[in-house]
């Protein structure tokens, strides 16, 4: 399996245009691998997770295409990970083929309802609709998929993150989320992942402490690290990556990156691409 990292960074981005702390001050003067745009990955070159506000300008940035994408997973509702327009401008896409080619869009229930206030048909979006709860497995072409229950706002009540096995490999996207309930270990227990990768919204602001219900800190990685090695999610042979980072919290990518490192965790950047 390959994934492309076409963002990194939380609701607000790094740097965050409204900030003028260190840690913004630092990623507009260094750059590089400090500028981390809102959330998006792209499986294989097939199946995207999260269809996020910057998804058209990492498109471009990272030198990639949504040509081939036949699946678009989305994990919740908030606006930093879905963003209808992506849809949308799919009606005008695909002017060379004859018939548009359809996606299917797997999304918790209050995702479609969002979608429902574009105007446009899905016909036209060239999409199928699959709404999607939380221990639901699917079968795609090329795909086998489970959601499992994510600990995010219980205001939004559907959120959701994504087991997805390509045939060769696996791996589990724990985004966004705070330290999972104790209903959803029996899900995870020996799935011997090859790849996870984790939030670490909150970085280094420890007071986020387990237990809490919107994300993680450095302290609720190594929280649902520990459980996952317990129960079997997490092998020797399970890399494992962070991302989905607020500037509020988050020190620089060198900083964070020898901090995860104690952890085991590679620290993901934009335009990073994995092999697993
Ligand atoms: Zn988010
Ligand atoms: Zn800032
Ligand atoms: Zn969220």
């Amino acid at each position: 399996m390959k994934i492309t990292f076409l963002g990194t960074a939380a609701a607000d981005q790094i740097p965050s245009p409204y900030c003028d702390c260190p840690r913004c001050e630092y990623a507009r003067e260094n750059r590089g691998k400090d500028l981390r745009k809102r959330c998006n990955y792209l499986i294989n070159d097939d199946l995207l997770v999260e269809m996020g506000p910057d998804l058209l300008v990492a498109c471009n940035m990272h030198d990639v295409h949504l040509m081939d994408v036949k699946h678009a997973l989305i994990t919740h509702s908030h606006r930093d990970h879905f963003d209808a327009a992506n849809l949308v401008v799919r009606k005008q896409g695909f002017p060379n083929r004859e018939e548009k080619p359809q996606m299917d869009f797997i999304a918790p229930p209050s995702v479609m309802t969002l979608l429902n206030g574009t105007g446009v048909t899905d016909k036209a979006m060239g999409i199928r609709r699959i709404p999607i709860l939380p221990y639901d497995s699917i079968t795609l072409a090329g795909y086998q998929i489970k959601a499992v229950k994510a600990t995010h706002y219980p205001q939004v009540g559907d959120a959701v993150n994504y087991i997805i096995d390509d045939g060769t490999s696996r791996v589990l996207i724990a985004s966004d989320t705070a330290v999972y309930k104790d209903e959803v270990w029996p899900h995870l227990e020996g799935i011997a992942l090859d790849q996870l990768i984790i939030e670490c919204t909150v970085g280094t602001n420890i007071a986020n402490l387990p237990g809490q219900t919107r994300h993680l800190s450095i302290n609720g990685v190594e929280e649902m690290i520990s459980k996952m090695k317990e129960i079997g999610a997490i092998t020797e042979k399970t890399a494992i990556c962070a991302t989905h980072f607020t500037h509020q919290h988050c020190p620089n990518h060198e900083e964070l990156s020898a901090i995860l490192k104690n952890f085991g965790v590679q620290c993901a950047y934009d335009g990073l691409v994995l092999h697993f």
